[in-house]
């Protein structure tokens, strides 16, 4: 199996990661009554579409599942991808499937044409899978983002998710939203964020991948992903999908 592809990370990726956090912002406010937590799922890997989706559901929940079409049947260092018929399940149980590009390309380079291609294929290939809602809301492959990107993106979307973290609160960019990694090693860390989330109000976004016994290093165990809904639970926070807590927490 060839190594995961990862992006670029000298100098001059800095200088362009900060760019892309800079300009072509989407002003937005997050309400300050609001304190909610989405819990999200990239790729996704089956084991994301089954073991996930069952402990959100024990806990009366649902979450949102960024899709990159082209991966359907695959299988990587995230182990067996999403069928086309995981789709159909999850989205008939109340989950979201949001847009994550359909080759899950590395936008940060990308001309604008290839971005709204990439981004059409995918909903043209989800609708032939079945899915019936169109996706409002879209995660950078890799987090990587880039001024056109985002202005291209925005125009289409609700909202652009990365990979920075943070609880999102007060002024926001929803072009580059932020969100918090669940791994075996950061659970610590996303429940000190529900902690936050829950003292201080906010949405909170977090995202992982395989949810099974022997994760990647961008997955976790069924173990640790139960661990943080409970935490989100006993908290009193609410676990929104994204479509339903943009609709909430967002104001221009
Ligand atoms: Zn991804």
């Amino acid at each position: 199996m060839n190594a995961p592809y990862a992006p670029p990370r000298g100098p001059a990726a800095r200088v362009d990661r900060w760019r892309a956090r800079l300009f072509e912002r989407a002003e937005a406010r997050v309400r300050r009554d609001v304190a909610v937590v989405s819990v999200t799922f990239d790729d996704f890997p089956r084991s994301a579409g089954y073991a996930g989706a069952e402990i959100l559901e024990a806990a009366g929940a649902r979450g949102t599942y960024y899709v990159s079409a082209g991966l359907a049947g695959s299988r990587n260092h995230l182990g067996a991808l999403f069928d086309p018929q995981d789709l159909i399940r999850l989205h008939d149980a109340g989950h979201e499937i949001a847009c994550h590009t359909a080759g899950h390309h590395d936008l940060a380079a990308a001309a604008d044409d290839d971005v709204l291609r990439s981004v059409a294929e995918n909903a043209a290939t989800l609708a032939a899978y079945g899915v019936k809602t169109a996706a409002s809301n879209f995660a950078y492959p890799y987090g990587e983002a880039s001024p056109a990107a985002k202005r291209v993106l925005s125009q289409r979307f609700d909202t652009l998710r990365g990979v920075r973290p943070g609880v999102n609160r007060g002024q926001v960019d929803r072009a580059l939203l932020r969100a918090v990694e669940i791994n075996s090693e950061s659970v610590e860390s996303v429940i000190a964020h529900v902690a936050d989330a829950a003292a201080r109000g906010g949405w909170l976004i977090l995202y992982t991948h395989d949810v099974r016994e022997s994760p990647s290093r961008w997955g976790c165990r069924p173990g640790e992903l139960t661990q943080v809904v409970r935490s989100v639970v006993d908290r009193g926070l609410e676990i929104a999908t994204v479509a339903d807590a943009a609709r909430r927490a967002l104001t221009r």
